[in-house]
């Protein structure tokens, strides 16, 4: 048997080193037509920021080490410009232009991504660059030893961008980040965005949202970027981060079917429409395990598991079928650590699936013991049967083990209702004896059964002072670092002897710190009779995150009794 892969990183290299496992005495060959195999590019802004030292430590596999291992005969510099389907041929040129063509039995796709470069005026000047592979890291580090790179400018607030912005920071580095959206970290809802976007500013990060790049001019060694809006700011060398598109040109050209996403289409066996010809990576599309629509998820881990599954089938026959993945991912942007998993509310929206969302703040292990840091967690679930769709976590510390035991929750179409019944590994150092995420579901479980009537940071926006009564139940000495515009405080310690002063006849919306003093609130209202009760999911912290940037200091400090 024969096997050809072509792209040497995540996808590729994976499958190459399983294929040997399965089978020793097959045929093997990898074609990368870069200078590099198997190297660790999630590694590579930390290398440049300085935090990984030797670059030697980004590569995991050389092609001498695949060769002497696994018996792969791998080629550097050899890039598969045609592939023949029916005569199961592919070309392959050459660095020094000269082609030859190799035969097949099967063939692997694993070409990646490229990165989006608009054909802006000017984007092609000196100290501008995209990150995608080890020479494009090379450059970004060579012009930051030779050039001093005071002012930093990175396009674009996706995972990679937000990296990249923490590494130039250390390397020394004023920057600023210009995104077109209102928020960073797409896959993340507006109201977690804003956490991320507070933490950055708190680092002297300039942000520019809703700003779009239209073209950049050089004066000397400084790059103007000039925005659509008319503001300009200056750089001595920019990074475009603005997103990924999967590398189909190969594919297409060999009439292999491209999806409606615009990736490699394959069935659940990772193989492509042309028969022996499998793909995974970047470059492919899979329907999204909760709403069966294709999509393109741009990710390490479904890379490589991914390439696990493709060789068992590429040697055994097609028996494996790949389940998908729900986007699970997380970054760390300075001290924060930023994870999502699922589908955010905004996505819930767009397909039209009905949802309720849910925010808790927490700690992320036991108050009492030095050192817990906030953790803040936002779900979204079916509003009846509790069926989890998405997490979205901002903290510190624990965020990863947190959104990894949802993602396995969701994955496998769990409930609201099953957070509360996960056994948590508890010590004081390590979390609470309930932990944010049962926390998070106890929550939700109030919600849809109705013993927390709750309403969202953005209902509460919405809210008229005239035809509601807003209720702070904080302490006033919690009140004078804010509280919503036109809202009354009554502490919840309070309230069982001023009920007289809220009226019965309105409606009543209640807000606490973080969503639990504002619960007891509910019940205590609800027990004396007032019937239109609500409290704010999340409390005046997800609100005042939420609405700061359109919120002047002056109606922050309102009526504060
Ligand atoms: C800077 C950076 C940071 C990242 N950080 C993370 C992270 O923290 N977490 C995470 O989950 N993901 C991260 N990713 C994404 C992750 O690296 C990718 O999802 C993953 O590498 C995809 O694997 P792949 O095999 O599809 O493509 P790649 O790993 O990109 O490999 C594709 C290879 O194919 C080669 N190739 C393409 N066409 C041909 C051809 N015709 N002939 C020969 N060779 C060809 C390319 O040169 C390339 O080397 C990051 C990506 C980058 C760029």
């Amino acid at each position: 048997m024969k096997y050809l892969i072509i792209g040497g990183v995540a996808g590729g290299a994976t499958a190459a080193a399983r294929l040997r496992r399965n089978d020793e005495s097959a045929g093997i060959i990898l074609f990368e037509k870069g200078q590099y195999v198997s190297y660790a590019n999630c590694g590579l802004p930390y290398y440049i920021g300085g935090t990984i030292p030797e670059r030697d430590s980004l590569f995991l596999q050389t092609p001498e080490s695949f060769a002497e291992r696994f018996n792969i005969d791998v080629r550097v510099e050899n890039e598969v410009t045609a592939i023949d389907g029916h005569g199961k041929t592919v070309t392959v040129r050459r660095a020094d232009g000269s082609q030859y063509v190799e035969s097949y039995d099967k063939l692997l796709l694993s070409p990646g991504a490229t990165p989006v470069r608009p054909p802006l005026p000017g984007i092609d000047s000196e100290g501008i660059f995209t990150l995608r592979d080890v020479p494009d890291t090379d450059r970004i580090k060579n012009y930051l030893t030779h050039h001093r790179v005071r002012r930093a400018v990175v396009v674009g607030a996706g995972f990679i961008g937000l990296e990249m912005a923490e590494n130039l920071h250390e390397a020394g580095a004023k920057v600023s980040i210009v995104e077109m959206a209102n928020q960073v970290m797409a896959p993340i809802d507006y109201s977690m965005a804003t956490l991320v976007h507070q933490h950055l500013r708190r680092k002297g990060v300039s942000l520019h949202l809703e700003q779009s790049v239209e073209k950049f001019t050089k004066r000397g060694s400084v790059i103007d970027v000039h925005f659509k809006s008319g503001q300009t700011i200056e750089a001595d060398l920019v990074i475009l981060s603005i997103g990924v598109r999967p590398a189909t040109a190969l594919a297409q050209a060999a009439g292999l079917k491209i999806g409606e996403a615009g990736g490699i289409w394959v069935d659940d066996y990772l193989q492509t429409s042309v028969a022996d010809i499998y793909a995974v990576g970047d470059a492919i599309e899979f329907p999204h395990p909760l709403t069966g629509k294709p999509w393109l998820n741009y990710l390490a881990n479904p890379a490589n598991r991914q390439g696990r599954i493709v060789a068992d089938n590429m040697v055994w026959g097609n028996q494996t079928k790949y389940e998908g993945a729900i986007g699970t991912s997380i970054a760390k942007v300075f001290d924060l650590t930023v994870a999502s998993t699922g589908l955010a509310a905004k996505r819930l929206k767009q397909f039209g699936i009905p949802y309720r969302s849910s925010w808790t703040h927490s700690g992320s292990h036991a108050g009492y013991y030095p050192g817990a840091l906030p953790l803040s967690l936002k779900i979204t679930f079916d509003p009846e049967s509790g069926k989890l769709y998405g997490a979205q976590s901002v903290g510190y510390d624990g965020v990863d083990k947190r959104i990894d035991q949802l993602a396995l929750l969701i994955k496998n179409g769990g409930t609201v209702h099953d957070l509360t019944r996960l056994e948590h590994a508890y010590a004081p150092p390590f979390s609470s004896a309930k932990d944010p995420i049962a926390i998070a579901g106890y929550v939700a479980a109030n919600i849809i059964n109705g013993a927390m009537p709750a309403m969202t940071w953005r209902e509460m926006q919405e809210a008229d002072p005239a035809t509601a009564t807003i209720l702070d139940v904080r302490t006033a000495e919690e009140c004078i670092r804010g509280m919503i515009p036109g809202a009354i405080n009554i502490p919840i310690e309070e309230l069982r002897d001023r009920l007289a002063e809220i009226p019965a006849d309105k409606a009543v919306y209640i807000y606490c710190a973080v969503g639990l003093r504002g619960y007891l609130a509910t019940n205590i209202l609800r027990a004396n009779g007032y019937t239109q009760v609500r409290n704010l999911s999340g409390g005046y912290k997800t609100y005042s995150a939420a609405v700061a940037p359109a919120m002047s200091d002056a109606n922050l400090f309102t009526k504060c009794v």
